[in-house]
């Protein structure tokens, strides 16, 4: 819970407030960009919410917060509990962006995908009965997939719940090394008709991306929308290898998707043949030709 002692001076007066715990995850500033805004190392109220939407959306980012930083003087309970109820938050075409984010992943997204065929969680978010509950509602977890080692959260308490089978890269299997499937090598492995998993070296070796009906491409770590820049990212720091993590980026030329759906960063959804062409620009921005 955030504390009002611990209330950041960069908060404009009024109900919604940051404390001085805050990771600087950006979470917030993507659930409710009205209100929230980045100050140095940390998010801060530069507009309390003036709408219900608002409100409802400063909400939603105070439930998401990883760490509790977030804050309100008076609570509504109501808007409160209707913004807890909107967890998991649908996306489109039974693609869900989870909420809770946990901070043994530093506030990484989750995602969830609901199937006919069994339903996937990507990556973890915070274990609790209330997404135990919705994920029961929405026909439990077959597979949960792992991007990479540094967001897996809680996946083993899931896995335990639901019997899942969790799946990683073997290169990144010290965070879980009891997983039921382990990819390994750089080539795509298609674990079921509609899914597949793309081995992404470059940010960890054993980063991994999932793409789903050729639409949904869920990034982890290795590629996000900059909302900056308006263009797609890919890690500049944090590089297990920059050679590695070029060929990876440049892989994905080959794939067709329309959204970008990330552990950290902005997820984005634009015509296919616009996702390949801002991808081809991240490649020209990063890695340009050079010149004899
Ligand atoms: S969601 Fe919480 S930890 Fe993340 S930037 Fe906002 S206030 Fe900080």
């Amino acid at each position: 819970m955030a504390n009002l002692s611990k209330r950041l001076e960069t908060n404009i007066e009024g109900n919604f407030f940051v404390d001085s715990t805050c990771i600087d995850c950006d979470t917030c500033r993507q659930l409710a960009p009205e209100t929230f805004i980045e100050n140095g190392e940390y998010s801060t109220v530069f507009h309390q919410p003036g709408s219900a939407h608002e409100e409802f959306a400063a909400y939603q980012a105070l439930i998401a917060c990883p760490v509790g930083s977030i804050g309100t003087v008076t609570k509504d309970s109501e808007v409160f509990s209707e913004a807890q109820a909107s967890f998991p938050m649908p996306v489109e075409d039974g693609v869900y962006y989870v909420g809770f984010n946990s901070e043994k992943s530093f506030g990484a997204h989750s995602y969830f995908i609901q199937h006919p065929e069994g339903n996937w969680l990507i990556d973890s978010p915070r274990y609790l009965k209330q997404l135990v509950q919705a994920f029961e509602k929405l026909g439990g977890i077959r597979y949960i997939f792992l991007s990479h080692e540094d967001d897996v959260a809680e996946a083993t308490r899931y896995a335990k719940t639901f019997g899942a089978t969790r799946i990683i890269h073997q290169a990144d299997s010290s965070a879980m090394p009891d997983a039921e499937k382990f990819i390994s090598g750089s080539d795509v492995v298609q674990v079921e008709r509609e899914f597949a998993c793309i081995p992404t070296p470059g940010h960890t070796a054993g980063s991994m991306v999932l793409l789903y009906k050729n639409r949904f491409l869920f990034s982890g770590d290795h590629l996000w929308w900059d909302r900056d820049l308006q263009q797609l990212g890919t890690p500049k720091n944090l590089v297990w290898d920059n050679t590695q993590l070029e060929q990876s980026v440049k892989k994905l030329l080959n794939s067709s998707f329309d959204w970008v759906l990330p552990g950290h960063g902005e997820r984005m959804n634009l015509p296919t043949s616009e996702m390949k062409s801002t991808l081809e620009q991240l490649v020209k921005r990063r890695w340009p030709p050079t010149r004899l």
